[in-house]
């Protein structure tokens, strides 16, 4: 009976021709979350997250997410399988495929509505914060529509026409040294914006949400957390009870750990190593408030990975031997993980794309 059966299979199976088929819908879970908070590790790939934790003595926030899935990370080119940060974030912001260096529009250079101005519109709270200019590539296909990614003055411009909650990163000098003569810090005070003077003190002003805030870390971009750069872990707490605050309705949140792909850019396993590390202590925040406010789903990904990195040989508990394949990004698949209610969606293995489509659905949108 049983050689009769794997007989009959290998019979049926011979005379197959390959079949993909598109993905089974997870069970809907019930709960919906009321907030949903984006992570994105710019270049954070498998082995990034392996030496983040082997080096950090086997541990990290990210053991914690119940649900992980694996996404593809390819732009809309011709085949191409290598996206840049633009078009990946594009992916997860409007949920379409486009070519690389687009900001917020489809191939056809159009704009494509975000999810955080869909979350305006439904007047949720919104917010910001990334370790980079916050005009830079991920946060700015969040909030403008931009041809070209290094048209940093036109994509600050297009913050103003949002009513964006808070912002907190570095490219200060793109909304007030500008070739156009217009200080953009001035027309968002205008617009009853709380404009920070960099201080500790209004870092915690956060707390106190009678307006929006914007907070600028740096004039161009901060410097890395090996020389000194702190403030992720705390923005981000600060970021979630803010917005919970002003906003009773619910909120959508990106929060970027940019640097992990400049040490892959750089390839340097240490630099790679303690941007990995800070971007983990930012999610520890965000888990801990998700966790208390039992509405808040967390959503940790990247857009690629960068650098073909791995970990050779004569690595140790403490002490990762990096070697790289190439200085730019590569092709490979990339980790999810989801936490809280609507987490479950998030299992399996999909289009970068439907990171977007799943984050519309659970908000009702
Ligand atoms: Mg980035
Ligand atoms: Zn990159």
């Amino acid at each position: 009976m049983r050689y009769f059966f794997s007989l009959a299979m290998t019979v049926a199976l011979s005379g197959c021709t390959p079949q993909y088929h598109s993905a089974i819908a997870p069970p809907s879970g019930g709960k919906k979350p009321k907030n949903i908070i984006l992570m994105i590790g710019d270049g954070m790939g498998l082995t990034q997250i392996s030496a983040g934790l082997y080096a950090n003595k086997n541990k990290l926030n990210l053991e914690l997410f119940p649900y992980i899935g694996l996404h593809k990370s390819y732009p809309a080119e011709n085949g191409d399988l290598i996206t840049d940060s633009a078009a990946g974030a594009t992916a997860f912001s409007a949920g379409e495929k486009t070519y690389n260096a687009a900001i917020g529009v489809g191939v056809d250079s159009l704009p494509r509505k975000t999810i955080l101005e869909m979350a305006e519109e439904h007047g949720l709270a919104t917010g910001l914060i990334a370790t980079c200019n916050i005009a830079h590539a991920t946060p700015a296909s969040f909030i403008a529509h931009i041809k070209k990614r290094d048209l940093y003055e036109n994509i600050a411009a297009d913050f103003l026409k949002t009513n964006v909650d808070l912002v907190i990163g570095g490219g200060k000098k793109y909304f007030d040294r500008r070739a156009d003569g217009r200080n953009l810090l001035t027309e968002w005070q205008k617009k009853g914006y709380y404009v920070s003077n960099q201080t500790q003190e209004d870092l915690e002003r956060m707390v106190f949400p009678e307006s929006n805030v914007v907070y600028f870390t740096a004039e161009d971009h901060p410097v890395p957390a090996a020389q000194g750069r702190d403030y992720l872990p705390l923005a981000s707490r600060l970021g979630c009870d803010f917005l919970k605050k002003r906003n009773s309705k619910g909120f959508f949140m990106m929060i970027e750990g940019s640097q992990i792909d400049w040490g892959g850019h750089a390839k340097n396993s240490d630099y790679i190593i303690s941007e990995m590390q800070d971007f983990d202590q930012a999610i520890g925040q965000v888990l801990d408030f998700a966790k208390k406010d039992g509405n808040t789903l967390v959503v940790v990904t990247a857009d690629h990975e960068t650098g073909g990195y791995s970990i050779n040989k004569g690595s140790k508990m403490g002490s990762i031997q990096g070697a790289f394949t190439t200085d730019y990004h590569t092709g490979c698949l990339i980790p999810v993980f989801a936490f809280g209610p609507g987490s479950e969606n998030f299992a399996g293995m999909y289009e970068n794309t439907a990171i977007f489509h799943k984050m519309k659905t659970l908000f009702g949108f």
